[in-house]
C-alpha cells in the first residue's frame, strides 16, 4: 500500500514521516521542491509470526506500507506538479494537520488546513475531469462514460470529495485511471504539541473530517519520531511512561488497512510464511493472481484454514483431519486471515 502525507509547509509532515518510517526526513527535505522522500515499512503481524513458527521457513515477508514525503517548500505541498503526479500513484492520503503552537507562524488552525488541503485536491480533480469531459464530447459521442464525468463534476463543484460518492464497481472502474485524488481513502493525522497527548481531537476537527469520509488520529509528531527512532525495550518503556499504550505507528496502520479496505490473505510453507494485502471481496482466482498470474490463469481449487485453527492444531494435516480445512472453488471470497493453498494447472 503506498500513503501519500500532504500537508502545509511547517505543518509536520517531515516529522510524521520519521515517526511512521523511523528514517530522518531532513536530508530529504533540503532538496528541491518537487521532491519527494519513500520510505517503506513492514506491518507488524502477529499472525504470520505464530504460523512461521510452525513453519520454520526460510523467510517470513510482511505486507508493506510505503510512505511518501511530499516536501513542497512553499505553501501546500501539492503545489509542484512533480508532486502532484506522484500523489495521484497513491492508494491514500493523509494529510498532516498543524495543532501545536510554532514560533515564528500564526496560531494553530487545523479545521483551515484541512478545508485548504482538500480544496486544492478538489480543484486538482475537477481539473482533469473537465479536460476528460471536453475530449469526450469533441469525439462527438453520448457514451455512458460521459454521463459518469458529468455526476462527478457536480459534485467536486458542489464540493462532495468523491470518496462520499456512491459509485458502483463499474464507475469506479470507470474512474481509476484518472488518479482521482479526492477518490482515495484519506486520514487526517492532528499533530498536537506535546502537552496535547491524550487529549481528544475538538469536535470541529471531527465533524470537518466526517464530512469528507474520514476520521482524525490524533498524534504528537515530534515525541513519536523519538519513539520511532528508539531500541526496541527502551521504546516500549517509553511508550508506557507516556501512557501511550503503542506507537502511533500502528494506530496510523490499522486506520489505514481498514480505511482503504484491505484484508490479509496469507500463504504459508518451509520457503516462506507470507501476508498479502488485497482488497476485501476478492474471489480465490483474483486472490490467487496476486501471488502470481499463472495462478490465477490455472485456478483449480484453494484450500483454505483460518490462522487460528491451523495455529492451534500445529499442521495442515490436522486440520483437515479436524474438518477446519475446507476445499473452496472460484467463487470463494477469500477472509482476512485465511491461510490459503491454491491447486493449479498451467
Ligand atoms: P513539514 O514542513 O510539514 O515537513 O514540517 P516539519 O516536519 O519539518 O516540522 C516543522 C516544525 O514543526 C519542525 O521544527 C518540527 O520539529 C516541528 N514539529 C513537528 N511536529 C511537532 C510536534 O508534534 N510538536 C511540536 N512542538 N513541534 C513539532
Amino acid at each position: 500500500m503506498r500513503i501519500g502525507l500532504t500537508g502545509l509547509a511547517r505543518s509536520g509532515k517531515s516529522t510524521v514521516f520519521s515517526a511512521l518510517t523511523g528514517l530522518d526526513a531532513a536530508e530529504g527535505l533540503r532538496r528541491g521542491r518537487d521532491d519527494v522522500q519513500v520510505g517503506t515499512v513492514k506491518v507488524p503481524d502477529a499472525r504470520v509470526e505464530a504460523l512461521a513458527l510452525i513453519y520454520r521457513p526460510r523467510k517470513v515477508v510482511y505486507a508493506e506500507v510505503a510512505f511518501t514525503d511530499f516536501a513542497g517548500g512553499r505553501g501546500s505541498a501539492s503545489s509542484g506538479r512533480g508532486a502532484l503526479h506522484a500523489m495521484r500513484e497513491q492508494d491514500a492520503l493523509c494529510h498532516v494537520l498543524r495543532a501545536f503552537p510554532g514560533s515564528a507562524v500564526e496560531a494553530p488552525d487545523p479545521v483551515g488546513e484541512l478545508d485548504s488541503l482538500e480544496t486544492e485536491a478538489l480543484l486538482a480533480d475537477l481539473e482533469v475531469i473537465e479536460a476528460r469531459i471536453e475530449r469526450v464530447r469533441k469525439e462527438g459521442k453520448k457514451t455512458p462514460e460521459l454521463a459518469l464525468l458529468e455526476r462527478v463534476r457536480e459534485a467536486l463543484e458542489a464540493e462532495v470529495p468523491l470518496r462520499r460518492l456512491e459509485l458502483d464497481a463499474l464507475e469506479r472502474k470507470a474512474l481509476s485511471g484518472y488518479g482521482l485524488l479526492t477518490l482515495k481513502s484519506l486520514l487526517v493525522v492532528h499533530n498536537v504539541a506535546e502537552d496535547g497527548i491524550g487529549v481528544p481531537a475538538p469536535p470541529s476537527l471531527l465533524e470537518e473530517a466526517a464530512a469528507r469520509g474520514t476520521g482524525v488520529i490524533t498524534l504528537s509528531a515530534r515525541v513519536e519520531r523519538d519513539i520511532a527512532l528508539m531500541e526496541g525495550g527502551e521504546q516500549q518503556e517509553f511508550v508506557e511512561s507516556l501512557g501511550l499504550g503503542e506507537p502511533a505507528k500502528a494506530r496510523f496502520i490499522r486506520a489505514a488497512f481498514a480505511l482503504t479496505d484491505l484484508v490479509s490473505m496469507i500463504t504459508v510453507g518451509p520457503d516462506e510464511c507470507r501476508a498479502w494485502p488485497i482488497r476485501r471481496g476478492l474471489p480465490a482466482p483474483r486472490a490467487a493472481g496476486k501471488v502470481h498470474s499463472d495462478i490465477e490463469r490455472g485456478f483449480i481449487r484453494a484450500e483454505v484454514v483460518p490462522w487460528q485453527e491451523l495455529v492451534e492444531r500445529g499442521s495442515e494435516a490436522r486440520c483437515r483431519e479436524a474438518g477446519v480445512l475446507r476445499v473452496e472453488g472460484k467463487d470463494y471470497v477469500v477472509q482476512d486471515g485465511d491461510v490459503v493453498r491454491f491447486r493449479f494447472n498451467v
